[in-house]
This record gives structure tokens, C-alpha cells and sequence, in this order.
């Protein structure tokens, strides 16, 4: 089964100012394309040939692992921002951030930290545990919570790829523009 590039849920120039056109025309139309082509090409005539993506994440190790992981962590990031993002949550979900972290602002001020605190490439996630609490999770390169079970909400991409050309070096400035464009309504419907 060819895997496929799945649509961006929005415009390319739809993040800008917080993420520019150029940024994602590189992260979404050259990175993420990429980690799809290697997928396809790796998994001809091999028992991962007709899986879901999903199924090779948790069943795969090694190279096919880590391009099939950066599918799925793509796919995840792309959903975790949206033109009308930002703010803060609300409902349930605003209720066990504030119970986890004190209120909305520490955990924000906690997420930052956690991003500028990863040594070279990765992804900070907000989590619920497997015992159902929320969590702040690092995972290096092409790590992905669901392979340790547990249920991402939302994500931030803190490789340089993601925010280079808008940012330089300045990893804080672009998670702190993350925020503005955040998804909280996708963040809580996988809390559900
Ligand atoms: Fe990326």
C-alpha cells in the first residue's frame, strides 16, 4: 500500500506571521514528503507492506521506525496548530491543565522550558499518562508517545527544520509563537 502525503489542513501562508509560507513549504512540502517517500520505498515486499501507518510505527524499529514515526509525528504537528488557534483551552481539558500544572500560564512557562531544555532534535508533547493523568513529554528525533502507549493531545516540532528560516537560533521565540496558532479544540478532542 502507497502511503500518501495527507493535505495540510490549511493554507500554506495560513499560520503567518507565527509560521511563515516559506517555513512550511520546506517543513510540509520537502521534510514531510520526504519521510513519506522513504516509507514507500522501504516497505515493498516486506511484512510492513500493508499496514497502516500507525501499525509501522509500533511494529517497525531502526530507519523504517524513525521515517514512519516522522509520518506520523508530521501528521500530528500539522493538526496540533490552526489559523484560529491560540488562546487557551477550555472545558475539560482546561480543568486537568489546571490541575496538573497550577494554571494555563505555567504550563505554558513549564512547555518552554521543557522545548529549550531538548539537546538537538525532537518533540514536546502534551500527554495523557496511561493512568489518565496529563503529562509534558520530550522525545528525541523521531520518538512518538504512542509507542510507549500513551495518548498525545498536542505537539510542538522542536527540530530546527521547523523553525529556522522564521527564528535562526532562537528555538524560544518560535515555541512561544507556537502558542498563538496552538489547536486547543484538537488537543481537547483527543483528550475525550
Ligand atoms: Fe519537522
Amino acid at each position: 500500500m502507497e502511503h500518501k502525503l495527507p493535505p495540510l489542513p490549511y493554507a500554506m501562508d495560513a499560520l503567518d506571521p507565527h509560521i511563515s509560507k516559506e517555513t512550511l513549504e520546506y517543513h510540509y512540502g520537502k521534510h514531510h514528503a520526504n519521510y513519506i517517500a522513504h516509507v514507500n520505498k522501504a516497505i515493498p515486499g516486506t511484512k510492513f507492506a500493508d499496514m497502516t501507518l500507525e501499525q509501522i510505527v509500533m511494529q517497525s524499529t531502526g530507519g523504517l521506525f524513525d521515517y514512519a514515526a516522522q509520518c506520523w509525528n508530521h501528521s500530528f504537528y500539522w493538526n496540533s496548530m490552526s489559523p484560529k488557534g491560540g488562546g487557551e483551552p477550555k472545558g475539560e481539558l482546561a480543568a486537568a491543565i489546571n490541575k496538573t500544572f497550577g494554571s494555563f500560564s505555567k504550563f505554558k512557562d513549564e512547555f518552554i522550558l521543557v522545548a529549550a531544555s531538548l539537546f538537538g532534535s525532537g518533540w514536546v508533547w502534551l500527554v495523557k499518562e496511561t493512568d489518565g493523568k496529563l503529562g509534558l513529554e520530550i522525545s528525541s528525533n523521531a520518538g512518538t508517545p504512542i509507542k510507549n502507549g500513551k495518548k498525545p493531545l498536542i505537539t510542538c516540532d522542536v527540530w530546527e527544520h521547523a523553525y529556522y528560516i522564521d527564528y535562526r537560533n532562537l528555538r524560544t521565540a518560535y515555541v512561544d509563537a507556537w502558542f498563538q496558532v496552538a489547536n486547543w479544540d484538537f488537543a481537547a478532542a483527543n483528550y475525550k
